[in-house]
């Protein structure tokens, strides 16, 4: 079957519009939307390029939904609520199955986060995918990367070093139990976008950031935007209960896909001492997955990110030491 770029957004990308704050989506020149009044409109853009975003090996279904999880992070990250989202589309060549696939592992994610479609384009060329996507945010609870101060509190949602694990999974540089390959191949290709976590810390957190490059890079950009000196207990990040034998065998290594490895899209967060309480309430009663890892100091130097463990100072690892990691 012979597709043209018409019947490809016809076939599919244009679903029934489930959202009355689409007045327009896809078909005319624009997307119409209707912004709620009072809000912020949170805007953000990543793009996947084959082999340098995702495996070469990976599946349509699977590309679909890690290209909508890591958009979707950003707008968790400020405490906005997803929306809208516009797909930019370079394909090497028009296959049925591959679209047929992507298609739904992209909407699998856009339905539970009630994110609809609204634009894009679709080129040919090496295969690369562009998301647009748009929240909404209220003003007064919106999450930024300079607000943190001194005597705040530095947590993190849910687990870290999971990113750089799968993938050394998926690169054949670790072996894994069957538990924990099923756990890392999701943590890879659908990390869950912490939208109900940023939500829920708009209005008790300082600063948050969603963790892309590493925590230590991320700290370092509140830190920078912040100006002021984080410091973290490296014994107290969490780790998935799934990634235990790991690390028991090779601690060093975990410190390191942890602290520099990236790809995990859990949020770092700064909390005040007046909500402290509130935070620790949400996570004992379970509404929130979230760790204390550390605190922030004024500087009168530079603005720094700094490790101890166990009280005393530790050097983070270099962030090439991954690579070297062979298969136990
Ligand atoms: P134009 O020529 O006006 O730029 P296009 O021919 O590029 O329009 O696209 C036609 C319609 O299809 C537009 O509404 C556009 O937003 C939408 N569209 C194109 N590619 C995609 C895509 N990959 N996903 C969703 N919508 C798309
Ligand atoms: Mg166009």
């Amino acid at each position: 079957m012979c597709l043209s770029e018409f019947d490809i957004i016809r076939t599919y990308f244009q679903r029934e519009q489930q959202s009355d704050s689409v007045i327009a989506g896809i078909g005319d020149d624009c997307a119409l939307l209707a912004v709620t009044p009072g809000q912020y409109l949170a805007v953000s853009m990543d793009t996947l390029v084959a082999g340098r975003h995702f495996p070469l090996a990976a599946t349509p279904y699977d590309i679909g939904r890690r290209a909508l999880c890591v958009n979707i992070s950003d707008i968790a990250a400020m405490a906005a609520t997803p929306t809208w989202f516009t797909l930019g589309l370079t394909l090497p060549d028009a296959n049925h199955e591959w679209l047929k696939q992507f298609s739904q592992g992209l909407f699998d994610i856009a339905n539970r986060f009630h994110c609809a479609l609204v634009g894009g384009d679709t080129t040919r060329g090496p295969l690369s995918i562009t998301i647009q996507v748009h929240g909404q945010a209220a003003p007064e609870h919106v999450l930024t990367r300079d607000k943190a101060q001194a005597g705040d509190t530095v947590f993190v949602t849910g687990t870290l070093g999971d990113g750089a694990a799968a993938l050394a999974m998926l690169e054949g540089r670790l072996a894994v139990d069957e538990n924990a390959q099923h756990y890392l191949y999701e943590r890879f290709y659908a990390p869950e976008p912490q939208v109900r976590a940023g939500l829920l810390l708009g209005p008790l957190s300082h600063s948050a950031i969603d963790i892309s490059d590493g925590l230590l890079a991320d700290l370092g950009h509140i830190a920078r935007a912040s100006d002021v000196a984080i410091e973290i207990d490296v014994e107290a990040i969490p780790l998935a209960p799934a990634l235990a034998s790991i690390v028991a065998r090779s601690p060093q290594i975990w410190r390191e896909w942890s602290l520099t490895g990236g790809d995990d899209y859990q949020l770092a967060f700064t909390v005040p001492a007046a909500h402290i309480h509130t935070v620790q309430q949400l996570i004992e009663s379970g509404q929130l997955q979230a760790t204390a890892i550390g605190r922030v100091n004024s500087t009168d130097t530079t603005p720094s990110v700094s490790c101890q463990l166990h009280g005393k100072p530790y050097a983070p690892p270099s962030t090439q030491g991954y690579q070297h990691f062979v298969a136990p």
